[in-house]
């Protein structure tokens, strides 16, 4: 079961840690990168799961990403007033976007993958007599004998060998938000504050060195132009922010007001695939299946993604028959976990002073639900070592 070489395409999240346990089975993985260079300060922040950080123990770097990262113990949920609705516990890791991928590339690297940069997909051929061939658009070619597509919700993969396969849909929100340092924001050591505002949701967490992070949720129900959406002033964008939480408790108009460089990001999520592999050629991730940000899954999956795609690949020799198997295993899961977010983001807030005083009575019930819905979806293992050849 060795000899074989898989193209990876995407060095986000999925496509490094893929790399890593594929070469632990015994399979020459090659990374191809979009990007010219790594970005390493870009992008937001995200909370990564317990169920993505047991995956991340398996490959012997969750310690580090928990060392750059900050915990996150206790979620407070809190009215536009600042009334407190309900406290949770919560174990996840607050890490920047830039961290994870740095932490998960430079994984791969030291375990000796090639990763190349500036590598954008164009095409991937399955016709021709080599298994697979990937095409760039720096008009260099690379064969397999096997590819997945980890290149995200805009997948070109998936493009390139399921046209007709239906399109990531805009989910009506665009998340915003970013980093300040602000002196009236005192440490919270772990809780991550969530605000059921009167026109829009907002959170934040103080981390040890008094960095704040923090989001919001702009309804916006026609998909955005992205040159548009990136024409928009700081100052412009700032401004409606403020206007949307003008009613709300401090410190969420100190926040924004003190935020340099606020970032944009409309929300997409992938409708059902009728199938997420075609001949040598599979698909994790969000690239099969981006869910809502609202899950707080989406890269803790595309990691649980890696690891099962990795054993079967190792134990089973044939790539279609590999990709089925992983597809079986990963599908419901996946699938149950998008459902649930897309129900909580559908939730409509409420309009006026009675709706939201009873939202506020039965708020603290629903909320308590979900530790009980998210327990069950952060104690999922993947045991490396159980053969995928007697399930
Ligand atoms: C605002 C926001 C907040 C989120 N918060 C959370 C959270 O708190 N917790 C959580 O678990 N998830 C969260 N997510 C979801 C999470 O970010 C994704 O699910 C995760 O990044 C998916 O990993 P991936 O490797 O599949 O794709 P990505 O991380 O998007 O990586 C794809 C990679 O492929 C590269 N690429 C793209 N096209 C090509 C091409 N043609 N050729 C070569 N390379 C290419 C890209 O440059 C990128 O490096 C959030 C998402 C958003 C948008």
């Amino acid at each position: 079961m060795t000899d074989r070489t898989a193209l990876i395409v995407g060095c986000g999240v999925a496509g490094p840690v893929l790399a890593v346990f594929l070469q632990r089975a015994g399979i020459t993985p090659i990374v191809y990168e979009g990007r010219p260079t790594p970005r390493d300060e870009a992008g937001f922040f995200l909370n990564l799961a317990p169920n993505g950080l047991d995956v991340l123990d398996t490959l012997d770097s969750g310690d580090e990403i928990r060392q750059r990262g900050t915990p996150t113990t206790t979620v407070v949920f809190q009215n536009h007033r600042g009334k407190q609705l309900a406290e949770n516990p919560e174990t996840t890791v607050l890490i920047k976007r830039g961290l994870l991928t740095k932490s998960l590339r430079e994984a791969a690297l030291e375990r000796g993958v090639t990763v190349e940069f500036g590598k954008r997909l164009t095409d991937v051929d399955i016709s021709g007599e080599r298994s697979v061939t990937a095409r760039f658009a720096d008009g260099s070619e690379a064969h397999g004998d096997l590819l997945v597509g980890c290149d995200g919700v805009h997948s070109r993969t998936r493009r390139s060998i399921m046209p007709n396969a239906p399109q990531p849909r805009y989910a009506g929100v665009i998340d915003s938000g970013g980093f300040t340092h602000s002196a009236s924001v005192s440490p919270s050591e772990g809780v991550f504050r969530m605000t059921f505002g009167t026109n829009g949701f907002f959170g934040y967490q103080v981390v040890p060195s008094g960095e704040v992070y923090w989001f919001e949720n702009v309804h916006r129900p026609t998909e955005p132009d992205r040159q548009q959406l990136d024409a928009i002033s700081d100052e412009e964008w700032r401004a409606k922010l403020l206007d949307i939480h003008r009613t709300d408790h401090e410190p969420i108009l100190e926040i924004i007001r003190s935020t340099d460089g606020i970032g944009k990001w409309p929300n997409y999520e992938m409708p059902s695939l009728s199938t997420w592999h075609e001949g040598p050629v599979c698909l994790i991730g969000d690239a099969a299946h981006a869910m809502l940000p609202s899950a707080g899954q989406g890269a803790a999956m595309a990691m649980e993604d890696a690891i099962a795609l990795a054993k079967c690949l190792r134990d089973i020799q044939s790539p279609e028959e590999a990709f089925a198997a992983f597809e079986r295993r990963r599908k419901d899961r996946v699938e149950r976990i998008a459902k649930n977010a897309r129900r909580n983001s559908n939730r409509k807030a409420p309009t006026n002073a009675v709706t939201r005083k009873l939202r506020d009575l039965v708020l603290p019930f629903f909320l308590k639900m979900g530790v009980k819905s998210a327990e069950r979806t952060y104690s999922h293992t993947v045991d490396w070592d159980e053969s995928m050849t007697r399930s």
